[in-house]
């Protein structure tokens, strides 16, 4: 859920250690229980459980103040904003927005609605990198695309403090809020299901990691499927995360604070946007 700046293997490990007491649904097994199936509920039938926190204040407080606030003025120069609803692209890019649902680390929906945005070279990249996998059996499922500037804000301020190091500081931005980042999985074209991986999204473990070695072989191949395929299309993993995903070059597109509704409505006004950001 991060991305925003780097922190060190033994910060996370250090974070992981001392916060056991905060989740409210509780990690399956770390990776020291070998013997426990590491993504065993990617086939059951029951949902796997989400890491979650308790927001520090509602969401629905939190958001009020987010879209009253601002998001930072940075210098630029940066490449005109065109953000592109992916699915529009690809019809077989499926969607399963964590963040408009419950399953996410707060608990509770914070978008309003279930839309996956990316500037267009990342959109056309990411179709690129869909096509090619399904002349392997994949199709890609996304979990997080564009977030608003306003998102990201609410995110920190419903982190506490000793959590908020897995989070951006809005005051830097997301690289999802740049329209240049997705969290996404594969989905096994033939049954229409997320294909079993080392571990789960958005999961502070380190599970997590892009070269976590845990995990059976068969979700070890599908992480590296997925890597691959993306990687050719100029994409580059996260290594802190295995499902975050960004364009190279990310770092010319500017911080955006559209909501998917005022996208909808106006699919041009990103390009505006830009403008009136760099004032
Ligand atoms: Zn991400």
């Amino acid at each position: 859920m991060k991305a925003a700046s780097w922190v060190s293997v033994a910060t996370l490990l250090a974070a992981l250690s001392a916060s056991s007491g905060l989740l409210t649904v509780p990690l399956r097994a770390q990776s020291s229980s070998a013997a426990q199936p590491a993504n065993a509920a990617a086939s059951a039938t029951q949902p796997e459980p989400v890491f979650q926190i308790t927001p520090l204040k509602p969401v629905a407080e939190l958001r009020r103040d987010a879209l009253a606030s601002k998001p930072p003025t940075e210098a630029g120069p940066f490449l005109r904003a065109d953000l592109v609803d992916v699915t529009t692209l690809d019809p077989t890019i499926r969607l399963e927005i964590r963040y408009a649902t419950s399953r996410n680390f707060l608990g509770t929906p914070v978008y309003t609605e279930a839309r996956a945005f990316l500037e267009r070279p990342a959109a056309d990249a990411l179709a690129r990198a869909s096509a090619m996998l399904h002349a392997q059996g994949y199709g890609l499922l996304i979990y997080d695309a564009y977030r608003p500037w306003y998102v990201t804000k609410i995110f920190w301020d419903a982190t506490p403090d000793d959590k908020k190091k897995f989070v951006a500081n809005p005051a830097d931005g997301s690289r999802h809020n740049r329209g240049c980042a997705v969290d996404l999985t594969l989905y096994d074209l033939k049954t229409g299901r997320a294909v079993a991986m080392p571990g789960g999204y958005d999961e502070m473990s380190e599970r997590s990691y892009a070269s976590y070695a845990g995990g059976t072989s068969i979700e070890r191949s599908h992480r590296e499927v997925l890597r691959a395929a993306m990687q050719a299309q100029g994409f580059e993993v996260y290594p802190f995360e295995w499902w975050h995903f960004d364009l190279r070059g990310w770092q010319r597109y500017p911080i955006l604070n559209l909501t998917f509704e005022q996208l909808e409505r106006s699919p041009s006004l990103s390009s505006h946007a830009l403008i009136q950001n760099s004032r």
